[in-house]
C-alpha cells in the first residue's frame, strides 16, 4: 500500500470532504458557468469552501479542479489556462488546509465520449496527463479520478495520474440499472474494481449518483473485488427539482446514520458528494468516534 494511504487509514477510517459544486452555487456560481475558472476569478470564495471542510474535520480535502481538463475548459474559452487553473486549485486547497488536512486533487470526466471517435485514446490520456502534471507540480498529496462512467476513460485518467508518481484514487459513479449498481455504460462494481486495479489505482471507490444507503452494497462488492482500500463519497439523497433548482433534502443526521454500515462494508475513506455540506462532514466525523 502507498505510504500516505496507509498513514491516513491505518488508525481507522479517514474522513474526506463534501460537495464543492453545490457549495460554489451557494456562493454565486451561475448555472452553466465554469466552476474551475473561479480558481482565478474568485479564489477567496473557493478557499472559503475548502476551509469550511477543514474546520468540519476533513482529514482529506479535494480541489476545485473537477472539470479543469483542456476539453471542458475549451467550452468556456479557458483551455490556454489549463495548467494555471489546476495549479491555483491546489494552492487554494493547500492554503485552506494549512497542514491540517491532506490535499487530494480532483480529476473528473473529460466530457468526451471515446466511442464517438472524435478524440483518440492517446489524445485523451495526454489531456489528463497535462492536468495531472499541473496538480502534482503545485504540491497535491494525491490525485482522485472521480465520477467516471466509462471504464476506458477511467483507465486512461488513472494511468495519466500515475505518471506523476503520486498515489491515485480511482472512482466510478453507479447511477444506473434497476438496483443502481451499474454505471451509465453498464459497468458493474466488480468490473470497475478490476479495471481500476489493473490501471494501477492505489484506492478504488465510488462517488455521486445516489444516496448513502445505496453505497453500502456497492462498497461491499468493491471490497470483495480488490485488495485496495475503498473510497466512498455519497450524495445527500436523491435530488428533487424545486423551482428550477436541484435540491438534495437528506439531513446530515440521516446521512451519518449509514456510516457504521459503510465501515462494516469495508470503507477506508468516507465523505460526501452532491448536496453534502460541512455539517455532513461534522456528522460523519462524530459517527466514527468509537
Ligand atoms: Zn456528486
Amino acid at each position: 500500500m502507498h505510504g500516505l494511504i496507509e498513514q491516513l487509514t491505518g488508525a481507522g477510517v479517514a474522513v474526506t470532504d463534501g460537495a464543492w459544486g453545490t457549495q460554489l452555487q451557494d456562493r454565486g456560481l451561475e448555472t452553466g458557468a465554469c466552476p474551475d475558472g473561479w480558481n482565478l476569478q474568485h479564489p477567496e470564495r473557493v478557499e472559503e469552501v475548502a476551509r469550511a471542510y477543514v474546520e468540519a474535520g476533513s482529514d482529506v480535502i479535494l480541489t476545485n479542479t473537477f472539470g479543469a481538463n483542456r476539453f471542458l475548459l475549451a467550452r468556456h474559452g479557458l483551455e490556454e489556462k489549463t495548467a494555471e487553473i489546476n495549479r491555483a486549485g491546489v494552492e487554494i486547497s493547500r492554503r485552506a488546509a494549512g497542514g491540517r488536512a491532506r490535499v487530494f486533487a480532483s480529476i473528473g470526466p473529460s466530457g468526451i465520449m471515446l466511442m464517438m471517435g472524435d478524440v483518440s485514446p492517446e489524445q485523451l490520456q495526454e489531456a489528463f496527463a497535462e492536468q495531472a502534471r499541473a496538480l502534482a507540480e503545485a504540491g497535491a498529496d494525491a490525485i482522485v479520478v472521480e465520477t467516471m462512467s466509462d471504464p476506458a476513460e477511467a483507465r486512461l485518467a488513472v494511468a495519466a495520474a500515475k505518471e506523476t508518481g503520486l498515489p491515485v484514487v480511482g472512482c466510478m459513479v453507479f447511477d444506473s440499472g434497476k438496483d443502481h449498481d451499474r454505471t451509465m455504460m453498464g459497468t458493474t462494481p466488480e468490473q470497475a474494481a478490476e479495471a481500476l486495479t489493473a490501471a494501477g489505482a492505489d484506492c478504488i471507490g465510488s462517488n455521486c449518483g445516489q444516496g448513502i444507503e445505496g453505497f453500502v452494497g456497492i462498497c461491499r462488492r468493491l471490497r470483495a473485488a480488490t485488495d485496495r482500500p475503498i473510497w466512498i463519497k455519497a450524495n445527500a439523497g436523491l435530488p428533487k427539482v424545486i423551482g428550477g433548482r436541484t435540491v438534495f433534502s437528506q439531513t446530515p443526521e440521516k446521512f451519518a446514520a449509514s456510516v457504521p454500515d459503510l465501515v462494516q462494508a469495508g470503507a477506508a475513506f468516507i465523505g460526501g458528494c452532491c448536496g453534502t455540506t460541512p455539517e455532513f462532514i461534522k456528522a460523519v466525523k462524530e459517527a466514527l468516534v468509537p
